[in-house]
C-alpha cells in the first residue's frame, strides 16, 4: 500500500542497534526507509547497520550520546550529509535505574532524565529545521507504561516516560504548520536487555506481567514494525500528538 511505502526517505533511529529501536529500524528499513542507527557501542552499532543493509537499503551508524548536545548537532550533519535528508526521528534511547526515591542519587536522576527525556528535546530540536525545510516530518518518541502508572522503583525513568508524553504533545502543536506529526509510543512489556536485570532485580515481575498481559506473553522487538512504520509514513498524516499502547492490553486490564 503505497501510503506505507518509505522509500527514499531517511530516518533517525537512536538506540537502533539493539532492543526496540532494532525492532523499529528493521520494520522502517522493510518499507524502504534508509536508516541511521545511534547509539554508544560501536560494535552492536556495526551488526545493526549489517542486518539493516541486508535489507536492501542505505545504513550508517553514528556513535554519538545523545544527552551530549555538541554530539546531537554533528550527529545531525552526518546524517544530512551521508544520507541527503532527514525525514524521520526515533527518539528510542533509554535507561533506567530501579531505586526507590529516598535513594536515588541527583547524578542517578540526572543520567536517567537526561538519556530519556532530555535527549529527545536535543535531537527533535537539531532535525526540525531539516524537517521544516523538507515540507514535513515524523517524530517518534518511545514512552513506556510509565508514562501512564507508577513504580516505587522507577521516580526518574517515571518522569522522564510521563515528560514524554507532554513533550511530545508540545511539539505535535508547534510544528503541525510544519506538517511534522509527532506522536509517542508506549510499550507494554518487552523482552530486551532492558528487562532482562528488571526480571532479576524486580521479584515476581516475570509472572505479573504475564497475569497482568492480556495476550499472555512478553512483547518481542518485532511488535514494533508495523506501528513505527505507521507513524513514519504518510498513513498518519493526520495523526499527531497521540501516545499509543504497544502492550498486548497491559493498559487496558483491570
Ligand atoms: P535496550 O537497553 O535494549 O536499548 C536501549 C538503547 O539505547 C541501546 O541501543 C543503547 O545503545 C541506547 N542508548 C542508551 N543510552 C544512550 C545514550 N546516552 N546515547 C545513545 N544511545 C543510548 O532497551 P529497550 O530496547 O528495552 O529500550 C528502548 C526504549 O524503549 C527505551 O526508551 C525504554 O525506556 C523503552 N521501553 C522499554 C520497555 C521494555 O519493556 N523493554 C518498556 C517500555 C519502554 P548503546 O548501548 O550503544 O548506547
Amino acid at each position: 500500500m503505497s501510503s506505507f511505502n518509505l522509500k527514499g526517505k531517511v530516518a533517525i533511529v537512536t538506540g537502533g542497534n539493539g532492543g526496540i529501536g532494532l525492532g523499529m529500524a528493521r520494520g522502517l528499513a522493510d518499507a524502504g526507509a534508509d536508516i541511521a542507527v545511534v547509539g554508544r557501542n560501536a560494535e552492536k552499532s556495526k551488526a545493526a547497520v549489517a542486518e539493516l543493509t541486508s535489507r536492501g537499503v542505505r545504513a550508517i551508524a553514528v556513535a554519538a550520546d545523545v544527552t551530549d548536545k555538541d554530539a546531537v548537532g554533528r550527529l545531525v550533519e552526518r546524517v544530512a550529509s551521508e544520507l541527503g535528508r532527514i525525514d524521520i526521528l526515533v527518539n528510542n534511547a533509554g535507561i533506567n535505574i530501579r531505586k526507590p526515591p529516598h535513594a536515588l542519587e541527583l547524578e542517578e536522576w540526572s543520567s536517567v532524565i537526561d538519556t530519556n527525556l532530555t535527549s529527545a528535546f536535543l535531537c527533535s530540536k537539531a532535525v526540525h529545521p531539516a524537517m521544516k525545510a523538507a515540507s514535513g516530518g515524523k517524530v517518534i518518541n518511545i514512552g513506556s507504561m510509565m508514562s501512564i502508572f507508577a513504580a516505587s522503583f522507577a521516580p526518574a525513568y517515571a518522569a522522564s516516560k510521563g515528560g514524554i508524553v507532554q513533550f511530545t504533545r508540545a511539539c505535535a502543536c508547534a510544528w503541525a504548520a510544519d506538517n511534522i506529526q509527532a506522536n509517542a509510543i508506549l510499550p507494554g512489556w518487552i523482552d530486551t536487555d532492558l528487562t532482562k536485570r528488571a526480571r532479576v532485580e524486580v521479584s515476581g515481575l516475570h509472572e505479573r506481567v504475564l497475569a497482568r498481559t492480556p495476550a499472555a506473553r512478553w512483547g518481542g522487538i518485532d511488535d514494533f514494525a508495523g506501528i513505527a512504520v505507521f507513524l513514519a509514513s504518510p498513513a498518519s498524516d493526520f495523526v499527531t500528538g497521540t501516545a499509543i499502547p504497544v502492550d498486548g492490553g497491559f493498559s487496558i486490564m483491570g
